[in-house]
């Protein structure tokens, strides 16, 4: 592993840097004062810093430069992700189209579909979902049920999808729908893109535990889907949904910059409460500053087995494995720091952060669901790092 940057890496953070500096709507570092109270104009403002950000040609940089990336590789990528979160800038509104439907069509799309998609992509004047889970097809995927018939002029869609992530701002969803119900289950499926606004799609946000509703049922009944709308060839969207899904892991320099964020408040507070006094805390913290430390060398690893070609596969399941279960303890350890604060919400005047740190630990308790469970990832890990025995299938 050599991380040496490159003259031309290093001349892109530092460009990408200055021009944060000039474009950040906030103080550099500090981040958006309060969280948005309703998730609609959160999503209404990252539209616009999207858009910004893509006019700087911020948005997409390891995509090809003739569809307005810059051709800045998995390095390039990490650098531009790595300082947008240091300048506490939002996440991508559009990120599932940026991270998972632009990589996916730019794989597998026409000349046609890229022209039509992706420069809305990056601009985030288009947001796109992901319409893979269902009730009961979320870890065997394959064992979906929503499906789509033939009719004249393209497919009809009906079936119903959970988990949706932004559906109820998407414009375009990518669908995994069942083409021929005669087929072996991971086959005669078909990658299908639907439009949102479409008569006969009808989304459900869901509350979740942190009282807001980022994700949704989505229903589809009826729902027209004409013959250009599918990515890659009919019957095949099994393989399609594999390209999209590697995307969905690997490095992650934004969480390594949260949660060395997370890492340096905890330690303040800590100071503040005297903690280290504690010999109950003390352990914890010293275990806490350590993990940080081996997310950033497990980050370091995958970039640069990346950047050499390596498939991100198990790779990127070791990375999803580890910092999903460290955040969860870290934001435990936060827990406990803040003792007696922890159970107060909101704006009470007495609350330390605001509450931000309760909404985080909440939040994160998903993420050894999220982007596919910790246990699919041990299987993969298992089997495909370790070379254990394969489960055996249904
Ligand atoms: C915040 C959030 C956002 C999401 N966003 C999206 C989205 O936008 N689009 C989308 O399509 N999906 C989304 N998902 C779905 C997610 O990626 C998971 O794949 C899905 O939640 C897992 O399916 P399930 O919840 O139905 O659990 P199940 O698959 O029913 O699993 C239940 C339990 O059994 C375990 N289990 C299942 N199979 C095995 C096995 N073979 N070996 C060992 N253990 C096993 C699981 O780990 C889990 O603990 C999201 C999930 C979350 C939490």
């Amino acid at each position: 592993m050599d991380l040496t940057p490159t003259d031309a890496e290093r001349e892109l953070r530092r460009e990408c840097q200055s021009w944060l500096r000039e474009h950040l709507p906030w103080e550099y570092g500090r981040g958006l004062p309060p969280r948005f109270d309703d998730l609609a104009d959160e999503v209404a403002f990252g539209r616009g810093w999207q858009a910004q950000l893509a006019a700087g040609r911020w948005v997409g940089v390891a995509w090809p430069e003739d569809y307005g990336g810059r051709d800045a590789g998995p390095i390039g990528h990490y650098i531009v992700t790595e300082e947008l979160a240091r300048a506490r800038a939002p996440e991508l509104v559009g990120r599932i189209g940026v991270n998972l439907v632009g990589p996916t069509i730019l794989a597998h799309g026409t000349d046609h579909q890229r022209a039509r998609w992706l420069p809305r992509i990056l601009s985030a004047d288009e947001i796109w979902c992901q319409l893979f889970s269902e009730p009961g097809a979320g870890s065997d995927l394959s064992s979906l049920t929503t499906r789509a018939q033939r009719v004249d002029g393209g497919w009809q869609l009906n079936g119903q999808k959970v988990w949706t992530s932004y559906a109820q701002f998407a414009d375009w969803g990518v669908c995994l729908a069942r083409t021929d119900p005669e087929a072996r289950p991971q086959q005669g499926i078909s990658y299908l893109v639907v439009d949102m606004r479409a008569p006969g799609v009808e989304v459900r946000p869901l509350r979740q535990i942190t009282d807001e509703s980022e994700f949704n049922e989505v229903f589809f009944d009826g729902v027209f889907i004409p013959e250009d709308r599918i990515i890659g060839p009919e019957h095949e969207g099994w393989r399609i949904a594999n390209s999209t899904l590697t995307h969905e892991r690997g490095v992650n320099p934004r969480q390594l910059v949260i949660h060395t964020q997370l890492l340096d408040e905890l330690l303040t507070l800590a100071h503040e409460n005297q903690s280290w006094d504690d010999p109950r805390l003390a352990p914890r913290l010293a275990e806490a500053f350590v993990e940080v430390q081996l997310f950033r060398l497990h980050n370091w690893r995958s970039v640069s087995c990346t950047a050499k070609g390596c498939e991100p596969g198990p790779v990127g399941s070791i990375n999803k494995l580890w910092w999903s279960e460290m955040s969860k303890r870290l934001h435990d350890t936060v827990m406990s720091v803040l003792g007696a604060a922890a159970p107060l919400w909101g704006d009470a005047s007495n609350n330390p952060g605001d509450g931000r740190w309760q909404r985080s630990w909440l939040y994160y308790q998903a993420s050894s669901i999220w982007a596919g469970t910790n246990e699919i990832q041990r299987n993969v890990i298992g089997e495909r790092t370790l070379g254990l025995p394969r489960e055996p299938r249904r």
